[in-house]
């Protein structure tokens, strides 16, 4: 099988404490992998150490079967390796085309000029169309990115990482704080992305874990306790006690 993502024996300390405690993790190419786990279990902190933002303790993080772990979060991104901006990152005086052809001007490293529709500019603009028609935000191409309704609000921010052309995409928990009526489309959405791009998802909602995910990993007090897919996740007793339980049961 082949890997988009890797990482082996990762550990990551605060000070004393073990945020991330040898975590071997394996990515297949083309998954729709899930990370769940309970608040505080070091989900974040996984996603921080694969992308560069945090160095890990010990352990290495392996892209495409290449040692990334000392590269920085923008080496990654050219590599690849792509997660979803901060909803803050988005332009608010901008329409969601200029802020997504912007998206794909830097990555052909073509600059600014957008809005200068001449040349590679016409190519970077059809671009991002289609990536706006991917993630079904065509009909609101020329509305500013701040009039949009929250969950799809987020599928710009989707979109600004795909525009990195990425292979491996990371999102830490997109429906956060989307309404529950806007987080089923998202997720369908989400979930009818080519399959050239490889996903690992965090989300404590599970419902959309169970639709979603092929793969699911288990974290708990930093450390894997479970990686199988969804049917065997849901009968693993242990499973069962560390998490799900505790989701179901409050
Ligand atoms: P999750 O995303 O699963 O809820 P996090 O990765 O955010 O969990 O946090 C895991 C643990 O690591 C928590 O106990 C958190 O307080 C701790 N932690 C996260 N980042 C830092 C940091 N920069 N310094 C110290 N402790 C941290
Ligand atoms: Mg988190």
């Amino acid at each position: 099988m082949t890997h988009a993502l890797q990482t082996s024996r990762l550990v990551k300390r605060f000070g004393g404490f073990v945020a991330t405690s040898d975590v071997t993790l394996n990515v297949a190419a083309g998954a729709r992998h899930a990370l769940i786990g309970p608040n505080g279990a070091g989900k974040t902190t996984l996603i921080n150490l694969l992308t560069g933002f945090l160095e890990p303790t010990e352990g290495t993080v392996i892209l495409k079967g290449d040692d990334v772990t000392r590269l920085s979060q923008h080496q990654r991104v050219k590599r690849g390796l792509a997660r979803t901006f901060q909803i803050n990152r988005l332009f608010a005086d901008m329409t969601v085309l200029e802020s997504v052809t912007l998206a794909v001007c830097e990555r052909r490293g073509i600059g600014a000029r957008w809005w200068n529709p001449v040349g590679s500019h016409v190519e970077a603009i059809d671009e991002a169309a289609a990536l706006l028609q991917q993630l079904r935000l065509i009909d609101v191409a020329h509305h500013l990115t701040k009039s949009l309704a929250y969950g799809r609000q987020r599928l710009i921010e989707i979109a600004l990482a795909l525009a990195a052309k990425p292979s491996v995409l990371l999102l830490d928990e997109p429906a956060a704080g989307v309404p529950t009526s806007e987080s089923r489309e998202l997720f369908e959405t989400i979930a009818q992305l080519p399959r050239e791009v490889t996903i690992l998802l965090i989300e404590h909602d599970m419902d959309l874990v169970f639709r979603f995910a092929d793969r699911i990993s288990v974290l708990v007090g930093g450390a894997l306790v479970a990686e199988d897919t969804p049917d065997m996740i849901a009968r693993d007793k242990r499973v069962k006690e560390v998490y799900l339980g505790e989701a179901l049961h409050g």
